[in-house]
Formats: C-alpha cells, sequence, structure tokens
C-alpha cells in the first residue's frame, strides 16, 4: 500500500481532515488539481464564512485558528432577520453574557491559508497538486486513484473531498439528491461610512433577498441572492451604478456605501449525497452535503464531519483495526447523516417559504418570525444551539445559523 489514507481535493474539507488524522502514525495523501501556490496563497473569493462555536473550537484544536490574524476576525454579536417589506425582526443576541458572539465571520481564503500552513508542517501528510484523479476503484483490500498523469496510487481509504459536484463521488456510484435554486449569489465587500454594531442582517424580500455580514471596521460582506437571469446585468454594472444600485436597496442606515474589490457570483445549487461511505470509500465537506449559504452551514458540517470520521478512524487504531472496515465507515455514516439530513431539508424549506411570494406564504412567513420571537423557549433553543460549544459526537444537530440580511426598505 502506498499511503493508509488518499484524499481527493484539497479545498478547506480536505485539508482539515488530513490535519485532523496528522497526529496518528497514518501516511495520507492530499491530491489537488490546483497549483501548489494556490493553496500556499490562495486567493480572495468573496465567500465570509460564519462559523458557529463547535467549529472554533475545532479550528483550535487543529491550530488553524492561531494561524488567522486576529484582525481578520469578526464577531457577529446579534442577528435580525426580517421579512418582505415590514419592518418587524426576529432578532438573535447572545444567549449568555459569557459568550462574546453568536458566531465569527472570517475569510474563506484565510481559513484555506490557516488549514494549508497546519498541514504543511505535517511530515505524515504529502501533497500532490495541478494534477486531477480521473480514476478510482476500490475492493475489500484496498482502494487505488489514478491521476491525470496516469500515475496509480493505492491506499487503505480513499476519501473524496472535491467540491459538491464531486467527479469521483459520481465514479464510485454514489448518487446525490441536487436541488437548483435557480438563483445565484452575488458577494462582495463594501465599506460604509457608520459602524454596523457587529450586527448581522438577513432579509427575505420579495423578489430576492439580502445579507449584511459584519466585518472588522466600517465594512461589510454583502450577499445579493437574485434569480439568475437578472445577475449578468447587476455584474456588468459598472462601480458606481453598483454601489448606487445596493445603496438604494440598503438604505442610509450605514451612510454611503461603497464596493472594496471584486464581485463574485455563485450559482445556488444544494447537494446531498445518498450514502457517504462505500467499500473502503468516504465523502466528506461539500462532496457529502452541499448547503444553500443562507443558513451558513456548509463549511461548518465539513469541519464537523471531518472529525467525526477522524475520530472514528483514530478510534478503530486504538483497537488494532483496520481503518477501512466497514463498521468503522458505517459509524461516520450513520452519525454524520443525522446531523446533515435535518439541516439540509431544513434549510430547503426554509429557503423554500422565504421565496416562495403567494399571498399565503407570505403570511406564513410574517407568522413565522413572529411566533420564534415572543416564544421565548424556541428563541432561545434556535439561539443555545447556535452558539453550541460541545463534543461534536454527542451533539444534536445544530440549527439554521441566520445569515443576515437587511430589509432594503426597512429605512428608505
Ligand atoms: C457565497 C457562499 C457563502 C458561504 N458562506 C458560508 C458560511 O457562512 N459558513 C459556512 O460554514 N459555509 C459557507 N459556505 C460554504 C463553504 O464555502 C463550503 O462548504 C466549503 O468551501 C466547501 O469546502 P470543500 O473543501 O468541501 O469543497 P471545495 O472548496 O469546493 O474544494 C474542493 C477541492 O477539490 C479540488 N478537486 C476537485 N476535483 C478534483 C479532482 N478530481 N482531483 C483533485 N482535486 C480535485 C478542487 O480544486 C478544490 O480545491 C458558503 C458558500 C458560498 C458559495
Amino acid at each position: 500500500m502506498d499511503y493508509d489514507v488518499i484524499i481527493i481535493g484539497a479545498g478547506p474539507a480536505g485539508l482539515s481532515f488530513a490535519r485532523s488524522l496528522a497526529e496518528t502514525k497514518l501516511r495520507i495523501l492530499l491530491v489537488e488539481k490546483s497549483p501548489l501556490a494556490s493553496l500556499k496563497n490562495p486567493a480572495e473569493d468573496g465567500r465570509e464564512i460564519a462559523l458557529t462555536h463547535l467549529s472554533v473550537k475545532l479550528m483550535k484544536q487543529l491550530g488553524a485558528w492561531d494561524r488567522v490574524d486576529a484582525d481578520s476576525i469578526s464577531p457577529i454579536k446579534t442577528a435580525k432577520v426580517l421579512n418582505g417589506t415590514s419592518r418587524y425582526s426576529l432578532d438573535f443576541t447572545r444567549p449568555t453574557e459569557s459568550l462574546e458572539a453568536l458566531g465569527y465571520l472570517i475569510p474563506n481564503h484565510l481559513i484555506r491559508k490557516a488549514f494549508y500552513d497546519e498541514v504543511a508542517t505535517h511530515k505524515n501528510i504529502e501533497l500532490i497538486t495541478e494534477t486531477s484523479v480521473t480514476e478510482l476503484d476500490t475492493n475489500n483490500s484496498f482502494g487505488s486513484i489514478t491521476l491525470a498523469t496516469g500515475q496509480t496510487l493505492t491506499a487503505s481509504l480513499i476519501v473524496s473531498s472535491d467540491s459538491r459536484f464531486s467527479e469521483t463521488r459520481r465514479k464510485m456510484g454514489i448518487s446525490a439528491t441536487m436541488q437548483d435554486f435557480s438563483r445565484t449569489a452575488i458577494v462582495c465587500r463594501m465599506a460604509h461610512e457608520l459602524s454596523h454594531q457587529q450586527t448581522a442582517f438577513e432579509c427575505f424580500h420579495y423578489g430576492k433577498t439580502m445579507a449584511l455580514l459584519p466585518m472588522t471596521g466600517n465594512l461589510s460582506s454583502v450577499v445579493i441572492t437574485i434569480s439568475n437571469h437578472k445577475v449578468e446585468p447587476i455584474l456588468k454594472m459598472d462601480d458606481e451604478q453598483f454601489n448606487q444600485q445596493v445603496q438604494q436597496w440598503f438604505g442610509k442606515q450605514l451612510g454611503k456605501i461603497s464596493l472594496v474589490g471584486k464581485r463574485h457570483s455563485y450559482p445556488l445549487i444544494a447537494v446531498h449525497a445518498d450514502k457517504f461511505i462505500s467499500t473502503r470509500y468516504a465523502i466528506v465537506g461539500d462532496a457529502s452535503v452541499g448547503m444553500h449559504p443562507v443558513t451558513a452551514h456548509g463549511f461548518n458540517l465539513g469541519l464537523r464531519g471531518g472529525h467525526t470520521l477522524a475520530g472514528e478512524i483514530k478510534q478503530a487504531l486504538s483497537r488494532g483495526k483496520d481503518i477501512g472496515f466497514q463498521s468503522v465507515l458505517k459509524r461516520y455514516e450513520r452519525k454524520h447523516m443525522r446531523v446533515t439530513k435535518f439541516l439540509y431539508h431544513g434549510t430547503n424549506h426554509i429557503v423554500g417559504l422565504f421565496t416562495n411570494e403567494t399571498r399565503p406564504a407570505k403570511i406564513i412567513r410574517s407568522t413565522a418570525l413572529r411566533i420564534a420571537n415572543n416564544f421565548p423557549p424556541i428563541r432561545h433553543l434556535i439561539t443555545s444551539k447556535l452558539t453550541e460549544t460541545g463534543n461534536a459526537d454527542f451533539l444534536p444537530p445544530l440549527p439554521s445559523l441566520p445569515l443576515p440580511f437587511k430589509n432594503p426598505l426597512s429605512r428608505s
């Protein structure tokens, strides 16, 4: 066997999973199709990742948290969810004074860099870059991959973390449920004159959703989710036109608002694999569950899934068992599936309801916010789960972390 574990894809999920196994004596290989330079210094991609307390805890355990410059980490202290044209908001605040924030916002490229830098310090983790895995196969004794270069490598266990559109998951015959929302998220950073007070807004407006996520200083991550056919005109606007458009949508509560850097767009397609494992094979990260970003669970789940799988592997090692055994993988699948199915379908239902503009749906949308606001146990349950810090293996499913969207009509 060339390696114990081969991981396909060195995105944040693949890198963090590799790092979770770094302290074992396992020989690990990461295969990534992008060049090494883009792992060492990933480009800013417009994604600002809202992390739960559990993710922060896991990142600390894995040595990645301290590698992110503290000035780039922004606490989300309060969150407001608004509906349609109403100024009424569902508010989330810290459940206890001892918690500094509901969650933390960190640029995606810094998370990727932190995990790459961590992985690079561990000699038992090798990296092959600028080549894809084109074929893979597994049997009861071992798994093998073939690179675009023609080289074949073997391992006890093959793990795919090659994005929600994972080709290798497909080659292994694992089907997936996909939901195409026919919408695209346009994300960018915008500077503003006034402070956001570390408050995040999420508004399920009619025709589009808009988010305002507090970054450090007078800077926010703006997320506009809109029907696919309306995206091109927005991306083609010059900076001045774009600023005016966003100003019109957001109103003046942050003063003058202006674009910083580039606009990025992400078509919204959610994916949930029907299985997470096969013979000597497992999937983690978006390859297992690619979430709609509105509830900010994607990487949080990726980190959690990698942690769960690594935990099962370590337990197998401590008992002298083969890490590729079906029983080992099955436990990972059972635990993680329990978490992801609830969140995946729950998130898609929320998106379905809050993008439905029929009259009954509008009434339900408004009622749902009021119920959550006026029944403290419900709001407390959501908030406390949202800030959960317990052991990932025993945590119940996390609720939707409300990625803040501002009501564009609230002040204008
Ligand atoms: C707009 C937006 C906002 C988001 N906000 C949040 C948030 O607030 N909180 C949150 O938790 N999550 C959020 N997410 C989700 C988060 O970004 C993803 O869950 C996460 O990046 C997925 O990481 P990954 O490593 O699984 O996949 P990817 O980042 O897609 O990485 C896959 C890697 O595999 C490589 N690869 C692919 N095929 C092959 C192959 N055949 N051979 C070798 N390598 C291959 C690719 O080059 C890539 O590097 C957001 C996503 C979007 C789009």
